[in-house]
């Protein structure tokens, strides 16, 4: 992505939690949550500079931001959609967002998390991420590999 070229963000409705899951695996800024719909979905984008993503088919009336309709109810067709649609490039940036919040992942000691993991995670695992936003800890080997092998599953190579 150039210099000039904003950063993309998206705002995604309350039918979307697969879909806004996945961006998120694949790197993208995305908020989602249950008080993201209709006037307060528009507010968020709007205020936040994101592109809505929706599949409620009124909420062009409402004078909305840009937005994407999703044409599927199927989150694979769904992530398909936005991929393809915004030139999404993913392999660079897979796991950089916290699933849960989209808080940005950030490197964390194996010591520090001593307490924070199971057993069996910290004695198997070298390597551990964390997110500021929610305090989740995540370890790369066992979630990166189940996503990565879910992706795939999707079509994604
Ligand atoms: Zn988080």
């Amino acid at each position: 992505m150039s210099e000039s070229t904003p950063q993309l963000k998206f705002a995604a409705d309350r039918m979307l939690g697969r879909l806004a899951k996945w961006l998120r695996v694949i790197g993208q800024d995305v908020i989602y949550g249950r008080h993201l719909s209709g006037y307060g979905l528009i507010r968020a984008a709007r205020q936040q500079g994101r592109v809505i993503l929706t599949r409620d088919r009124g909420l062009r009336l409402r004078q909305p931001p840009e937005f994407v309709f999703i044409e599927s109810n199927d989150f694979r067709e769904q992530l398909r959609q936005v991929v393809e649609k915004f030139s999404l490039t993913w392999r660079d940036d897979l796991f950089r967002r916290c699933l849960s919040c989209n808080g940005l992942l950030q490197p964390r000691s194996k010591d520090s998390v001593r307490d924070r993991v199971p057993e069996y995670v910290f004695s198997t695992q070298e390597i551990f991420f964390w997110c500021a936003g929610c305090r989740r800890i995540y370890w790369p080997a066992t979630h990166h590999q189940k996503m990565l092998r879910e992706l795939q599953q999707l079509g994604f190579r």
